[in-house]
């Protein structure tokens, strides 16, 4: 089987489907990297020691994998397509510290599987590093940030209309309750574009890589997370209406008008031009509110 860079030559790639019987499924999102520059710019960005442990989600026939296995002490590549695992297993099969994992990224006990660290004697959160199936992207990225799992890096593939809500700021239109999120749990960045030319087969769209350094603390704590993302996603439910009318549907109109009065936030405002501090004032006012009586209903 072929290792390392050969993985990302377009013919051997055709070869390694045709010969063993596979199509590319488009359904899961099947674009593979043929473009030995943007694996090694994946490489980079991740930024590996020796002693530290990576998870890939959506491993593919191993093209990363491959690449990154070397660089780092354990590696856990997680694929969904049971037709690809076992291509994937032979491809990774030169690397003893490479476990493949046949399981939906969507499902799997991420916390539970990265628990511990990497090494019991000498724990490290995990860096997470994938070639994103795009169908799945902001699920993904959204179960990574709220698992619960010891991650303190993450290199996305992502496409770029995805990238630039990442790292959007208030008051754009890329600005939603996902840029929030992302930016809540970690500092997102833009580490390189990615041409169409980069995949086989070439998506309809272009990509970027983004990096995400998870945060130890947020800048911005607050007691109860699901109140903040509650009050979030209200926001940019109603994202064209006042900040107050957007959450009294939920709040009601007293408490809200309490709430919003007591974090400092302008009534008259939208939602969508809040901060991250702001939306935080309003959780921690608005948990203040709880206090004092149960909500609402
Ligand atoms: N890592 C490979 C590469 O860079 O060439 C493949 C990346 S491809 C964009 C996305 C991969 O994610 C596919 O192999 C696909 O089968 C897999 N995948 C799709 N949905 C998944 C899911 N829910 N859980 C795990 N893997 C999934």
């Amino acid at each position: 089987m072929p290792h390392g860079r050969a993985l990302t030559s377009p013919s051997i790639v055709a070869r390694i489907m045709r010969e063993n019987g596979l199509s590319f499924r488009r359904s899961l999102g099947q674009n593979f990297l043929v473009d030995a520059n943007i694996v090694d710019k994946i490489a980079s960005a991740a930024d590996l020691e020796p002693d530290e442990c990576v998870m890939e989600i959506g491993s593919g026939i191993g093209t990363l994998t491959v690449a990154i296995a070397p660089l780092c002490a354990r590696f856990l590549a997680v694929e969904i397509d049971r037709n690809l695992v076992p291509v994937l297993g032979a491809n990774a099969s030169g690397f003893e510290n490479v476990s493949v994992i046949q399981g939906d990224a969507m499902k799997l006990d991420f916390r539970g599987m990265l628990a511990g660290g990497c090494d019991s004697s000498r724990p490290r959160p995990w860096k997470v590093v994938s070639n994103l199936p795009y169908y799945l992207t902001s699920p993904i990225v959204t179960r990574l940030l709220f698992c619960g799992a010891a991650i303190s890096r993450m290199v996305l593939m992502v496409q770029r209309e995805v990238a630039l809500r990442m790292i959007a700021t208030p008051g754009s239109d890329e600005y939603g309750a996902f840029s929030v999120a992302c930016q809540y749990k970690t500092r997102p960045s833009i580490f390189s574009p990615v041409p169409r030319t980069a995949f086989m087969p070439a998506p309809d769209v272009d990509s970027s890589i983004v990096v995400m350094d998870v945060r130890e603390v947020p800048e911005y704590p607050v007691p109860d997370e699901d109140l903040l993302f509650r009050i979030v996603r209200e926001a940019f439910n109603y994202r064209r209406k006042t900040i107050s009318s957007a959450l009294k549907h939920s709040f009601g109109r007293e408490r809200t008008s309490i709430a919003v009065a007591s974090a400092g936030v302008d009534p008259g405002r939208r939602g969508e031009t809040l901060s991250i501090a702001e939306f935080a004032a309003l959780s921690r006012s608005f948990g203040m509110e709880f206090a004092k009586a149960p909500p609402e209903c």
